[in-house]
């Protein structure tokens, strides 16, 4: 049943649920768009709803092609709402949910149109701090491109800053996706446009691999490693497009590429590539169970040459917590302490992730990896590079985005 979003717009159909809202399909004065209505409890928030029109400017002033358009903002009794371009296609989770792993090429392309859209927020001094599967858009209606992908549009810009309030989050907690996460902000530093950057070579690894570099178990776990340890090879991948990875998985924010980079190098990369098929990539057998981590020498002296590699296993950070396998819950908890985070208690924190817990984008393969663990990487090494980093990238480019209370995400449910 259609109903009223203000004067102007009415609203027909559900397209997609997220985690601020519910996103409708709706008519407007121009035609159709899309109608993000955020979730009452926000909507009901005096000082949530007094910032989006404070920041009303900055939410509809980014235009770019790769960037789904703010094209309003309504506040009307309890209904706080976006008024987006209509994007008609999918979200790039709801096709990774459906083919697995992505072509090189068409996975590409669309971090490239990723890195587009970045490369012009960060220019404006926006961070998007949310970027993952569920906020990249394909729009099916649009030229195909290289390797028959889509265009790729980016969603949410803003959204995530504003959301998140010192009142509605403790400046101690980490509140994320866990899996796009950087490691500074483990850290608790606050995130610069480098984050952006980390969360899009995760998609990007993730869209050739079938599962995140760092994800599975228990989201402290996976803020760990985030930390600690190495991302794994793919096999089947050109040096050239393996190097990119690398780069914009460093720990140390300063050493990842700046997003026009990023988008310029892969587009370099796409002739290497054409006719690749999506990489056959092993991976970790979930439901073999519970098999426990092995010790940590074990990993430090690995040479891949016909080793089995070890099995994973979630890694409580938090005693007593449970494993968490759901990949849309924003996970909500304390920053690690260092001795938690440099892998020490490794050897009496391991426990068995429960078989079945591991979400299916976050597999690791086995097939030959050397996996060279960073165990005796201290975090006083990380935390240092990590603000070395992040100033860095400050000084270079003047950014001056969110105070650090303004490090979190808000809790979302
Ligand atoms: P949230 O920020 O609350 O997580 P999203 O903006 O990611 O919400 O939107 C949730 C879902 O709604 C998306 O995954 C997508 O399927 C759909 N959607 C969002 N924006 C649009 C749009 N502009 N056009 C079409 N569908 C959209
Ligand atoms: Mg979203």
């Amino acid at each position: 049943m259609a109903r009223n979003i203000g004067s102007r717009y009415t609203t027909h159909q559900i397209l997609g649920r997220g985690s601020a809202g519910t996103v409708w399909l709706g008519e407007g004065p121009e035609g159709p768009v899309a109608v993000k209505l955020l979730r009452e409890d926000l909507a009901s928030d005096q000082e949530l709803v007094g910032r989006f029109v404070q920041e009303r400017t900055a939410l509809l002033g980014l235009d770019h092609p790769r960037v789904v358009k703010v094209r309003d903002l309504v506040v009307d009794g309890n209904d706080l709402a976006l008024v987006m371009d209509l994007v008609r296609g999918t979200d790039l989770r709801t096709r990774l949910d459906r083919e697995r792993r992505l072509a090189p090429e068409a996975a590409v392309a669309i971090i490239a149109d990723v890195a587009d859209a970045l490369s012009a927020a960060h220019a404006a001094g926006v961070v998007h701090r949310d970027v993952k599967p569920e906020n990249i858009l394909l729009d099916m209606e649009g030229p195909l491109g290289p390797g028959g992908a889509h265009p790729a549009l980016l969603t949410d810009f803003g959204v995530a800053k504003l959301i998140d309030t010192p009142g509605r989050t403790k400046a101690t907690r980490i509140i994320g996706t866990p899996d796009y996460l950087a490691p500074e902000i483990v850290e608790g530093l606050p995130p610069r446009a480098a984050v952006d950057i980390y969360a899009l070579a995760t998609v990007l690894y993730e869209l050739l691999a079938g599962f995140t570099p760092f994800g599975g178990g228990h989201p402290g776990a996976v803020l760990r490693r985030h930390v600690t340890e190495t991302v794994v090879p793919l096999p089947g991948i050109p040096e050239e497009l393996w190097q990119l990875l690398v780069q914009c998985l460093a720990k140390a924010p300063a050493s990842r590429l700046r997003a026009s980079e990023l988008a310029a190098r892969l587009k370099d990369v796409l002739p290497l590539l054409k006719g690749i098929p999506p990489l056959d990539v092993d991976e970790l057998d979930s439901d073999q169970g519970a098999a426990a981590e092995p010790e940590p020498e074990a990993y430090a002296t690995g040479t891949g040459a016909g080793e089995p590699a070890p099995r994973r296993a979630a890694v409580p950070l938090v005693p007593g917590a449970s494993a968490d396998s759901n990949r849309d819950t924003h996970t909500s908890m304390r920053v690690p302490a260092p001795d938690e985070l440099s892998g020490g208690p490794l050897g009496t924190a391991r426990a068995p992730r429960p078989a079945g817990a591991r979400r299916p984008g976050s597999a690791r393969h086995k097939a030959g990896a050397v996996r060279k663990r960073r165990i005796t990487l201290t975090v006083a090494a990380v935390v240092v590079a990590g603000a070395l980093g992040a100033g860095g990238y400050l000084a270079a480019s003047g950014d001056a985005d969110a105070p650090p209370q303004d490090s979190k995400q808000s809790s979302l449910p």
